[in-house]
């Protein structure tokens, strides 16, 4: 439907809701309570819900402890030895790639650290890498203290992208001119999949090619993009991806991560990784035998034996992903955000823009809201008004209508403080 079917109406919002398939998708997540009543959560972006499966799956594990003992590993209902396994299917799914290209494991800081060791090997001419500025932070230390690790000097190695003067997000063109002007002193692409400021969704596939035009790698960070946004890993021949699952996927706060890498690296034995039991070939492993022999795919980037508890929730949360079906979930997500943006539009005595991309395929389910003034005033309000959503020093508001529990009566309620305070 086009937007211009939107209304700026409480009877409109819960019209939609109640026409909307994924709706009872809300009744498996628990909200933070505000006077006696659930919460509006724009938050999902930063730290997603948790569903109401989780106690007991948690505490069945527990029971699964006390009963098995060292046994677990084998007997217990899901065995620990292969917990992992148990999603990767649905994990796979999520981010559009082969079952063998993606693992559970680690934390996404580590996981970006652990696949640069592989994929940034710098030698002679060819040791710069692209990304964009303003990146999370951890990314950038990431990068920086890679590059410092073979001796350069930041300044020179990483080429970081701006928008240009007075634009708030990068233009695609614009990055590919600079992939192609780096050329064969580049070593790798390694930019966000969405950025966590901006909401900006990159063209993953033609920055890819971009990149291996130019000799180089293509890594991305997912963590804004994951259960986001429709991901085609494999077919869009990506190098190795990696992502936290605490955002969108609902995963709970330190969560495990998530790896992808395409199976022309993971399948070659010969692909330095850095290695650890669990990455080991299965059927070798309890020999405790010297002499690492990889495994199959991403999967034989694990060093340790996988932290079960924390993939309770995760595997949970795919559970409910597959489920509802990412390809729903994005339709439903484009519909969410055009509404917010809509009726955001409809305010008139605030002043703010917002920055994210208007076209609805450079984003996702977020947008960001930068305040010339005021802005933590309206937000102070919003929370008043049992309304979540994330502030950013010094001035951006951000909120992400999440399809899996936010409906068209919240965004309305949103809408609602800020024409009450404009
Ligand atoms: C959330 C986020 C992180 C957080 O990293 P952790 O290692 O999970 O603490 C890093 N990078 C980006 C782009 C993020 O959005």
């Amino acid at each position: 439907m086009p937007s211009s079917s939107y209304e700026a109406d409480l009877s409109y919002a819960q019209q939609e809701d109640r026409a909307d398939p994924l709706f009872s998708f809300r009744e498996r997540f628990l909200f933070p309570q505000h006077n006696g009543a659930d919460v509006r959560y724009f938050c999902g972006n930063s730290l997603g819900l948790q569903s109401k499966s989780v106690k007991y799956l948690m505490e069945k594990e527990l029971a699964d402890w006390a009963r098995h003992g060292v046994e677990g590993h084998f007997n217990a209902a899901n065995p620990w030895f292969s917990y992992h396994h148990l999603f990767e299917d649905r994990l796979a799914q999520v981010v559009g790639a082969l079952k063998d290209e993606v693992v559970a494991m680690n934390t996404l800081t580590v996981n970006l650290h652990l696949l640069m060791l592989s994929f940034y090997r710098p030698y002679g001419t060819r040791y710069k890498v692209i990304m964009e500025a303003g990146a999370f932070p951890s990314d950038q230390y990431a990068i920086e203290t890679q590059v410092r690790m073979y001796g350069y000097d930041p300044a020179d190695a990483i080429i970081e992208l701006m928008p240009k003067e007075g634009a708030h997000i990068l233009e695609e063109d614009d990055i590919i001119k600079a992939i192609e002007a780096a050329g064969d002193s580049l070593a790798l692409v390694m930019m966000g999949g969405v950025n966590y400021y901006t909401g900006q969704f990159f063209d993953i596939p033609r920055i890819t090619a971009a990149a291996h035009t130019a000799g180089a790698y293509a890594g991305f960070d997912l963590a804004h993009a994951v259960g986001n946004v429709l991901l085609r890993l494999h077919d869009w021949d990506v190098d190795f991806a990696c992502w936290c699952s605490y955002k969108y996927l609902n995963s709970g706060p330190g969560a495990v991560g998530g790896a992808y890498v395409h199976e022309r690296h993971g399948n070659d034995p010969s692909f330095f990784r850095l290695a650890g039991w669990w990455g080991n070939d299965e059927k070798e492993r309890f020999k405790m035998r010297k002499g690492f022999l990889p495994q199959q795919g991403a999967a034989s980037w694990q060093m340790s034996n996988a932290p079960v508890f924390n993939m309770v929730a995760h595997n949970a949360s795919l559970d409910i992903y597959e489920k509802a079906g990412m390809k729903a979930l994005r339709e439903k997500s484009d519909r969410l955000t055009g509404y917010m943006e809509f009726l955001l539009k409809q305010i008139t005595g605030l002043p703010f823009e917002i920055i994210t991309p208007a076209d609805p395929k450079r984003r996702g389910a977020q947008l960001s809201l930068l305040f010339a003034e005021r802005g933590r005033e309206v937000f102070d309000k919003l929370t008043e008004n049992g309304i979540v959503a994330d502030w950013r020093e010094p001035n951006v508001i951000r909120i992400a209508p999440v399809p899996l529990y936010n409906t068209f009566e919240d965004c309305y309620m949103f809408y609602k403080v800020l024409a009450d305070i404009s």
